[in-house]
């Protein structure tokens, strides 16, 4: 079925006679069209984007097949105008995809019709297909050689502003269209921070480094962390690190489809907790990846999604310890009909450097 095809089902579910996408990544999805604003509206049989002057001819090229309709920034007039002039009754939103302003003017301007929240847009999204899945794995390889280019530039005595910045403009030299989020340098004490952005701090001997980083192709991104030592490890630096691996390697081994995703959290949870580390490992397992950085399915103790072949998900144990350090190992997979596949290729031993 075709994306269209398949939201068109989401409009039978919810006896729609519309539905309108004012979420970025859910409106690229279905019409190509990358802009950064419009509306997409469609019914059982017209499928409408409406965009401003500064889109025009881009949604026309990238959206072919797409009724083009020029509107003011503020397209809730025009909007209203195509709702009364079809007689359409019931319009659903995404429930996540408009501010109260927004719901609570447009939800005025459309009287008598009725805006319905909708949930499960996003969840189209969650199986990739071949392109999807093939920008994916040139955001990976873009990212991977990014890192074994940055091992050779890590070491005491620089700053982890320098170290993210020489890790993005290779990314970018190499063909990503930017990074695909702010990369994450954590190092010593700051490791122990699971989203310590780079800061001014100097790198020193005897710490680790957590390096949290990824590139976006054609709007597809990666998602990759490592944790360096830098000089010598101690034992305990080798315990923690030996602890995450496992418990990563463990999720790998049994993420599968028909896993839920709560059991695939379980799966490197249960290693980390019989350690004694349960406390330390505060966030969930992984996320889903594609057009947004962080989608579904979320692989957590409260997530009742189940896993099917072809989602993209990542897969990252971390155990921090406040006041001393902390280490996370984060893959990204393709959900296979059998198992996995880990599309990381950066070494998953504890690099000394
Ligand atoms: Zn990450
Ligand atoms: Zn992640």
């Amino acid at each position: 079925m075709s994306r269209l095809d398949r939201l068109r089902t989401l409009l039978a579910e919810h006896h729609l006679d519309a539905i309108l996408l004012h979420n970025g990544e859910n409106r690229t999805y279905l019409t190509g069209f990358t802009g950064s604003a419009g509306v997409a509206l469609i019914t059982a049989r017209e499928s409408l984007l409406l965009v401003d002057f500064r889109y025009v001819e881009q949604a026309a090229v990238e959206a072919p097949g797409w009724e083009i309709v020029k509107v003011p920034r503020q397209a809730t007039d025009i909007v209203t105008e195509i709702v009364r002039g079809r007689e359409l009754r019931r319009v659903g939103f995404e429930s996540d995809g408009l501010t109260y302003k927004q719901y609570d003017e447009l939800g005025t301007a459309l009287r008598p019709a009725e805006l319905v929240p909708v949930t499960g847009v996003d969840r189209l999204r969650w199986v990739k297909d071949g392109d999807e899945l093939a920008r994916i794995r040139k955001a990976v390889a873009i990212a991977d050689a990014g890192f074994a280019h940055v091992q050779g530039y890590l070491r005491p005595g620089i700053r982890e502003r320098e170290v993210a910045l020489e890790l993005e403009f290779y990314m970018r030299r190499h063909g990503a269209d930017k990074e695909a989020f702010d990369t994450i340098v954590a190092s010593g004490v700051r490791s122990s921070l699971p989203h310590g952005r780079a800061t001014e701090k100097v790198l020193a001997p005897g710490e680790f480094v957590t390096l949290d980083f990824g590139a976006v192709v054609r709007g597809y991104h990666s998602d990759c962390t490592r944790t360096v030592v830098l000089g010598d490890p101690s034992p305990r630096h080798r315990e923690i690190y030996d602890l995450v691996l496992a418990a990563q390697r463990a999720a790998l081994a049994g993420i599968r489809p028909g896993v839920s995703a709560k059991d695939a959290d379980a799966m490197a949870r249960r290693v980390i907790t019989e350690a004694g580390h349960g406390d330390h490992f505060g966030h969930g397992l992984g996320h889903g990846v594609g057009l947004a950085i962080h989608e579904g399915p979320t692989l957590s103790p409260r997530e009742d999604a189940t896993l099917e072949a072809g989602m993209v998900v990542t897969v990252e144990p971390g155990v921090y310890l406040p006041g001393w350090g902390g280490v996370r190992i984060e893959d990204l997979v393709i959900i296979t009909p059998d198992g996995c596949e880990d599309l990381t290729t950066a070494p998953k031993h504890l690099i000394e450097l």
